[in-house]
């Protein structure tokens, strides 16, 4: 309610009844969707002990004749750096190192990547229609380094990963990256003061796999945060008869075509099913429907979807004045996040200026530097909570009716409503995704946030009904990145044992999470990671990675002037400063509240966060984000350089 000129509370207005009506329809949204098994209800097909899905997971693009021929890293190779992970994180990590004078002889550097090439994210996704949905110019890593236009405001898949192999091209990389190698431990020795790697290197369906150990003086981790794709355990889903594939490896032998020309023809005869709506379904699906003879689409729950304003990039304007000067691409991709976190200065022009940065309240989820400080009552908690809710309306509700502007089925239209505000899922982008279902071969099969009760030999089964179909794309996405409380190594899928025998699995059950500035961790010399938690978000991943990855390069370089030349440093952060750290990001939590009672996805645990008992949520509250959003956060990195003591890291000389 609102306050009147004396003070006293009035009676609730009608926008306030709305807005309260609003809320109440998301929360009953979300009650439907609350399964107890959450997270569980999935299985990670990296675990998948059965042929099929095995079969699923597998790499389907690695060229193994052409990689067997070449042997890049040899076993027992020792290297300065070794580089877990070769996506742009990877790729960003070694061409900071290298700018920053670290990497110097050709020795100094390894990458290992489970994929056969670079590209990480990139390299596994090439399904039909694949897009980045924030704008590739400041998406795109190392444009001014490469000196690379993308040809559109959004890149597609192919682009970006050939992006992926031009900076490796560029910078060398090839020959140090050792490809279909997954890392499964890595051991601090104490008395070489060296990380030991043990990796099992695939050489394909023809050659047994290679163990191999590798050593090196510093870890860097850029494994990712969304490439350990997931399945729903639907009863008899391994059964079903016909072709099944998930987005993340995706099969033009079924669908015919191919990655460079997807014109799946194989599909115009074939009944297509598809689970899932999120962010890759939305791109997938206008594809789909082009190509297959019958479309079914298993909803559970809608996704929002903004105009997408796709154009050419005009070379004229790019020269004159996108890329017109040193450092514009930072510069422009921070003025992004300005605009995304309500932190504009005084007329400060939009130069993105797309569905993102007109989203006010996906600040909800990426903090936002006047209102970021929330004291942990629970009115304060409500009133911030209410805030945004107020300040999304008009997003969400635009968002609504322009469902009910492209679709034509008055039923169908309905079922494509978010009722959700914009934090909640990713919001989509696309001109093309609500027109599909106009078509006479799309049949939305909506399950009122339900999913698919079972799957048989022949189709899908919902409300007792069976769809019979011959093909089956999994739509449904990859474990949470919030998997293991933040804890890098559980997110890596490997045992990482720190110094004293400590293992990360063990620390982060015992404490949480507990960083400095979200890049690294007592107990664990020289190991950095690019994905931490405790660190800022916003809706461009590769913002997140430079700062991240910037960061660690000063300090190593710092920590190696320290020793000087010729001695092997070693850099541990100090107990004491990760645990300010963690005290600075756990003051911030109360601003994140709006999110845990979100309808279910992985930001929220599948809805268990809400579910947490009191010691759990205090122990997850470490692991949250730097509520007063990215700029705030740089801002307090800066600070930390200026000083240049290096605050909290213990340099040694080995
Ligand atoms: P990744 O690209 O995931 O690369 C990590 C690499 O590490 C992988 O190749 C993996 O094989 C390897 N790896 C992991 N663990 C191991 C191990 N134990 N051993 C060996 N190798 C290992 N973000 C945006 O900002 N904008 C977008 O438009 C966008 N679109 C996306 C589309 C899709 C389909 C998906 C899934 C994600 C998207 N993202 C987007 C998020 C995207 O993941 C990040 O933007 C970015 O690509 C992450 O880069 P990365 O190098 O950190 O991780
Ligand atoms: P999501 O996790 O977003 O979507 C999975 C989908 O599967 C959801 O619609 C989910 O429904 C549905 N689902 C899961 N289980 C069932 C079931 N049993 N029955 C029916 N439906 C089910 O995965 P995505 O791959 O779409 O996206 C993951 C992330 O990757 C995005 O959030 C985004 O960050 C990134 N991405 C970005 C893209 C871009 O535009 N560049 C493109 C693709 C991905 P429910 O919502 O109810 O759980």
């Amino acid at each position: 309610a609102s306050n009147g000129a004396n003070g006293h509370s009035q009676l609730p207005t009608e926008e306030d009844m709305t807005l309260l009506q609003l809320q109440q329809r998301y929360a009953e949204e979300a009650a439907k969707r609350i399964r107890a098994d959450g997270p569980a209800q999935f299985l990670d097909l990296t675990d998948a002990d059965t042929d099929r899905f095995k079969a699923i997971a597998e790499d389907p693009w690695a060229d193994h004749a052409a990689l067997n021929a070449k042997e890049t890293v040899k076993d027992g190779a020792t290297s300065k750096f070794l580089i877990l992970g070769g996506g742009y994180g990877g790729l960003l990590f070694a061409v900071r190192l290298m700018q920053a004078g670290l990497i110097k002889g050709p020795d100094d550097v390894r990458l290992i990547d489970a994929a056969g090439g670079f590209g990480g994210t990139w390299y596994w996704n090439r399904y039909p229609g694949l897009h980045c949905d924030v704008e590739s110019y400041i998406y795109m890593p190392l444009l001014e380094e490469t000196g690379y236009m993308p040809k559109q405001k959004y890149s597609p898949g192919s682009e970006l990963r050939e992006h992926a192999e031009r900076i490796a091209t560029q910078f060398e990389l090839y020959d140090k990256t050792l490809f279909r190698s997954n890392a499964k431990a890595a051991t601090w020795d104490e008395e070489e003061k060296l990380w030991t790697v043990q990796v099992t290197e695939g050489r394909g369906p023809n050659e047994p796999s290679r163990e191999l150990t590798l050593k090196c003086q510093y870890l860097l981790v850029a494994s990712g945060v969304l490439n350990i794709p997931h399945v729903p355990k639907i009863p008899g889903l391994e059964g079903f008869g016909g072709e099944m594939f998930h987005t993340a490896r995706w099969d033009y032998s079924a669908t015919g075509g191919s990655y460079e020309n997807p014109d799946m023809e194989k599909l115009k005869d074939k009944r297509v099913g598809i689970i899932g709506t999120g962010a890759t379904s939305i791109q997938i699906i206008p594809q789909l429907a082009e190509w297959a003879k019958e479309l079914y689409v298993f909803q559970r729950t809608p996704s929002a979807v903004h105009p997408r304003d796709q154009k050419a990039t005009d070379p004229e304007e790019w020269k004159t004045k996108i890329a017109s000067k040193k450092g514009w691409q930072m510069e422009r991709a921070l003025n992004f996040v300005a605009h995304m976190s309500l932190a504009t200065k005084n007329g400060e022009e939009n130069l993105v200026d797309d569905g993102w940065t007109k989203m006010p309240a996906y600040s909800a989820l990426i903090g936002s530097p006047g209102y970021g400080l929330v004291e942990p009552t629970p009115e304060a908690i409500g009133a911030n909570v209410a805030r945004l809710h107020k300040m999304d309306t008009h997003t969400a509700e635009t968002a609504r009716a322009r469902v009910d502007q492209i679709v034509k089925n008055l039923e169908t239209a309905n079922k494509l409503k978010a009722w959700y505000p914009s934090w909640c899922k990713r919001p989509t982008f696309s001109d093309m995704y609500l027109q599909a279902f106009n078509e006479p071969n799309v049949h939305l099969i909506d399950t009122n946030g339900q999913g698919i009760e079972a799957a048989t030999k022949d189709g899908l089964v919902f409300a007792g009904k069976e769809y019979p179909l011959d093909v089956l794309v999994l739509s449904t996405g990859y474990r949470s990145p919030a998997f293991g409380n933040g804890n890098p190594a559980a997110k890596t899928g490997i045992e990482v044992i720190g110094r004293g025998g400590l293992s990360m699995d063990e620390k982060w059950k015992n404490i949480g999470s507990a960083t400095l500035h979200g890049v690294a961790t007592s107990g664990f010399p020289n190991l950095f990671f690019a994905f931490g938690p405790q660190t800022a978000g916003t809706a461009n991943f590769v913002t997140m990675l430079e700062v991240s990855i910037q960061h660690t390069a000063h300090i190593l370089a710092k920590a190696e002037e320290k020793v000087g030349a010729g001695s092997r440093a070693v850099v541990e952060v100090t107990r004491e400063e990760e645990e300010a750290w963690t005290m600075q990001v756990m003051m911030r939590a109360p601003y994140f509240a709006s999110i845990v009672g979100c309808t279910p996805g992985y930001l929220n645990g599948e809805g268990q966060s809400a579910r947490q008992d009191p010691k759990d949520m205090m122990k997850a509250s470490r692991s949250s984000g730097w509520s007063e959003g990215m700029l705030s956060y740089i801002e307090v990195l800066e600070e930390y350089r200026r000083e240049g003591s290096l605050k909290g890291v213990e340099v040694t000389a080995a």
